[in-house]
């Protein structure tokens, strides 16, 4: 028999055992945890679901992101196999509709491989569904360790987001960790842990009490490890997601069900958790790994928001183009699609795209 006990339960049995919980192990529980965490049980795309990204409004988004890669794939030299990746690629959608703007180009679609990182057993399935019909080889990986050898053309959605964070407190002139405990009800309730060195990354500015300090050691991994394959096996990598350029303290974990923002604690294993992510961390992490190896090209970072990347990559012309001759309904959702992908009060500015390239190659869009 399984464990019968909810996830929320089996939260507080382990508090009442080991001791208050930091937000980071909350964070994997319940996205991640194998039998009840909310990515291990379900698809959350869309209108029916709790949350719609970027490659689910529109088809415009991966076809852009598609000549965008192939442009960086001739840039490298055509190398084949074309290794194009994706992180956490959710139905794959995003997948499609680059893998169908790609096609174009015989030469390159001859040579596409396409490698998917993702833990969940259920969008496992729903994103070979989805790719199912395409002719290049398609292969799931669990995480970026078995990745190839090879020049690795890499991208990434809303997957950042959804990664594990640290968060630390400034409470009496220290650091403290944020962490999850019981309060004298029994119910679960934030609270202050063990005093913490914050790290090499200080606030910009003096924290006041209450300060709120995040760290996503896993993305950072993640992007360092990337980074360093890109400096010794060539490729691109390209991070888009909600957050900020600079670093900054604040509170940025939040959670979403049915499309509304809800209480964090709530119901925990049926709601997404996710935070903002800090671009600059994922910069520093890939840019400034190597420097024992001092024979790697250097890498280059290039920042800029959603709206501007789209809208230089020529968005308006393809949305004239996808629209050309279609009905008035039609052209009215695509036009609709535009304004939610780009436009400053929409996905356009809160959302940034971070592209990791060798020195010295070009980087349209930024
Ligand atoms: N990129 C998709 C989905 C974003 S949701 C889109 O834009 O629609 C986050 C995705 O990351 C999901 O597919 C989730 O299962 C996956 N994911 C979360 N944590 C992961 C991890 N540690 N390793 C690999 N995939 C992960």
């Amino acid at each position: 028999m399984g464990d019968t006990l909810s996830l929320t339960d089996r939260i507080k049995r382990m508090i009442a055992l080991q001791g208050p919980m930091d937000i980071a192990t909350f964070m994997a529980l319940a996205l991640a945890d194998p039998d009840q965490g909310y990515y291990m049980t379900r698809d959350p795309f869309g209108t029916q679901g709790d949350f719609t990204t970027a490659p689910e409004i529109s088809q415009l988004f991966g076809e852009i992101l598609g000549v965008w890669m192939l442009y960086q794939w001739h840039q490298a030299g055509k190398p084949n196999p074309f290794h194009l990746v994706e992180l956490g690629p959710g139905r794959g959608t995003l997948m499609r509709d680059m893998v169908r703007a790609i096609s174009q180009d015989q030469t390159a679609s001859n040579a596409l491989t396409l490698h998917l990182v993702e833990t969940s057993p259920v969008l496992k399935i729903c994103q070979q569904k989805t790719l199912a019909a395409l002719p290049c080889p398609l292969r799931h990986h669990d995480s970026i360790e078995s990745l190839p050898s090879d020049p690795l053309f890499t991208i990434a959605n809303e997957f950042l987001d959804a990664l594990p964070i640290h968060q630390w407190i400034y409470h009496k002139e220290t650091w403290h960790e944020r962490v999850i405990g019981l309060n004298q009800a029994g119910e679960l309730a934030f609270g202050l842990g063990a005093t913490r060195d914050i790290g090499s990354l200080p606030p910009p500015t003096p924290p006041k009490d209450g300060s709120i300090w995040e760290h996503n050691p896993l993305g950072e991994a993640i992007c360092q490890q990337l980074g360093q394959k890109i400096g010794q096996q060539g490729g691109a990598l390209l991070l888009i997601d909600y957050g900020y350029e600079k670093p900054a303290l604040g509170d940025s974990l939040q959670a979403l069900k049915d499309h509304h923002y809800t209480p964090i604690l709530d119901e925990i294993g049926n709601q997404d958790l996710t935070s903002h992510v800090n671009f600059h961390a994922m910069q520093q992490a890939a840019c400034h790994n190597d420097k024992q190896n001092t024979h790697a090209p250097a890498l280059s970072a290039h920042l800029t928001n959603q709206g501007n990347f789209l809208l230089q990559m020529g968005l308006l012309e393809r949305a004239g183009q996808l629209g050309a001759g279609k009905s008035h309904q039609d052209q009215e959702s695509i036009r609709d699609a535009v304004e939610r992908l780009a436009a400053p009060n929409q996905m356009g500015t809160l959302f940034k795209i971070l592209a990791i390239l060798p020195t010295g190659i070009d980087a349209p869009g930024f």
